[in-house]
């Protein structure tokens, strides 16, 4: 089945951002790329759209970068899409507490030494230095650590801080989550000063602007091909490699010299490689999205287009334009409730802080990413495979939850395309 050939082609599966990353940097180094997508456009779990509903663009699920991801800003000055960035200046992150209506920052300041911690003004009101200096202890944590049981939740910097940043970086509840992912964040930001903790937002054309749309132009532009609504259904293998690639429409075979990366998440990894371990278990991520009627403000409470919630159901809220948009991280305990009931509950906790008590809830839609990320606990973190297939030679797989040391994030997808080309290039 094997067909002769000395140039190797590339077949990237999945054109999600890791399947972006990989397929960008190989068609860059000029190698000849096919990039195959089961569904009829490319993003995956990160992607815009426009909703009749509403009337606007809105993204499935609105995502926060930090300075920090630079596998991710590498990615964006290859594709050309960093403009499609707010990039949020002066560096400072605002909290509202729902319970009370107080609101604060967390400003980190310059330079590579956290010595901001020592500034009461940087940091929540009420929390002391040895409080923000308490997630430290994460970085002597033992694979089997929890968040929980390395940071008490229950304290006031718990509630203020530590939870809200926990449960929104590793989408799973504290309690049962990798004390040493969380570490692998923490010491890449807060330990890092203001820059790597930079918040980064979706302009105006939302993330497929900034992470998508430029990253297929770059690989027309480069003479890449790109198959959408081409599921790969199986993998043929012979000898040690994979001979050929099946589609509904039939078997692709590969030349002798060619490769694959399988960019797919992992059920789908695991239902073309039954013999594959990986992070199997998922937590769910819930986005509202509210069409506000005017007169609409620039910014939340805190001054910037995005605010961190305490105190509440939901982890974060964006604005941008009349689109009011709310995130619940480890939102699996919301799945089974209508869209009426998820948007009437949430609107009633905010609308007072938006100075809208007593308004009718506008036209809301609501997404729920059933599978949004792998759970980021020690057991799912102990199944994350490294990008080489063993036993396969021309096999190597992409995606956030493969071995990157990362939770499931842009950075983690993007760096995971990254070094996943550059094995298959050697
Ligand atoms: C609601 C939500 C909010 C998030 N918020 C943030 C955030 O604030 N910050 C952050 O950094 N990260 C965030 N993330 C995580 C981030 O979106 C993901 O880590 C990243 O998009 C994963 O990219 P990926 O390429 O690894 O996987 P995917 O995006 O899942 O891409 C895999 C692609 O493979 C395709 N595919 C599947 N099976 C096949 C097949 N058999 N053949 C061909 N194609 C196939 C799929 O259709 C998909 O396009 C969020 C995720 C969600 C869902």
């Amino acid at each position: 089945m094997t067909v002769p050939n000395t140039h190797p082609h590339y077949h990237i599966v999945g054109a999600g951002l890791a399947g972006l990353s990989c397929a960008s940097l190989l068609a860059e180094q000029g190698a000849a790329v096919t990039l195959y997508e089961a569904a009829g456009q490319a993003g995956g779990r990160c992607r815009s759209f426009t909703d009749p509903l509403l009337d606007r663009l809105i993204d499935n699920g609105n995502h926060l970068m930090l300075g920090a991801n630079l596998h991710a800003f590498a990615y964006l000055d290859r594709i050309g899409g960093r403009q499609g960035l707010i990039r949020i200046d002066p560096v400072r992150l605002p909290f509202l507490d729902v319970a009370d209506g107080r609101h604060w920052q967390v400003s980190p300041g310059m330079g590579a030494l956290p010595l901001w911690l020592l500034d009461r003004k940087r940091r929540p009101p009420d929390l002391g230095l040895l409080d923000m200096l308490a997630p430290l202890r994460l970085a002597f944590a033992s694979a089997a650590d929890r968040v929980g049981d390395v940071l008490d939740m229950k304290s006031p910097a718990g509630r203020a801080l530590w939870h809200p940043l926990a449960v929104s970086i590793l989408n799973t509840d504290p309690a049962e989550a990798s004390a040493r992912l969380l570490w692998s964040v923490f010491k890449r930001t807060l330990l890092r000063g203001a820059e790597a903790c930079r918040p980064y937002i979706a302009g105006e054309g939302g993330l497929s602007a900034a992470l998508v749309t430029p990253a297929l132009s770059h690989l027309t532009s480069r003479d890449a091909e790109v198959r959408f609504n081409h599921r790969l259904r199986h993998l043929e293998i012979a000898d040690g490699r994979v001979v050929a690639l099946g589609f509904a429409d039939g078997a692709r075979p590969l030349g002798a010299a060619d490769r694959v990366v399988l960019a797919v998440p992992p059920d789908a990894a695991v239902s073309l490689l039954p013999n594959l371990a990986a992070p199997l278990e998922s937590r769910a991520i819930l986005n509202l999205h509210f069409r506000l009627p005017a007169p609409v403000p620039s910014s939340l409470p805190g001054g910037l287009p995005l605010v961190g919630l305490v105190g509440g159901l939901a982890e974060w809220l964006f604005l941008r334009g009349d689109v009011l948009s709310v995130t619940i991280s480890a939102a699996d305990a919301w799945m089974e409730e209508t869209a009426e009931t998820i948007s009437a509950r949430i609107w009633a906790e905010l609308a007072p802080h938006l100075g809208r008590s007593g308004q009718t809830c506008p036209p809301c839609r609501v997404i729920k990413e059933r599978r949004a990320t792998f759970a980021a606990t020690p057991s799912m973190e102990s199944r994350r495979p490294a990008a080489k297939v063993q036993g396969l030679e021309n096999l190597w797989l992409a995606g956030d939850w493969t071995q990157t040391g990362l939770p499931a994030t842009i950075e983690g997808a993007v760096q995971s395309g990254h070094v996943a080309a550059l094995a298959a290039l050697a």
